[in-house]
């Protein structure tokens, strides 16, 4: 028998991120969450997550993008 039950279910795949999320760096909502190798979590803003994409895909575990949510919508104002 082998003994891996644990380390398989402690993975959470659907993890959505709701606007209680905020980034650790401006407090902006979140749209990108980053669970890293470490086992700590990162939350960023559209801003951030673009900022330090890169990077933070290197030390990652999982990274949970949201971000196209923003672009569905228009960002640029509509003119008045
Ligand atoms: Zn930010």
């Amino acid at each position: 028998m082998r003994d891996e039950a644990e380390v398989t279910t402690a993975v959470a795949p659907s993890a959505q991120l709701t606007a209680e999320d905020r980034c650790d760096r401006c407090g902006a909502q979140a749209y990108l969450r980053v669970e890293l190798q470490s086992g700590g979590e990162l939350l960023f803003c559209a801003h951030h997550a673009r900022e330090h994409g890169e990077k933070l895909k290197e030390i990652a575990a999982t990274v949970i993008d949201e971000t196209h949510k923003l672009t569905e919508t228009p960002a640029v104002a509509p003119e008045a």
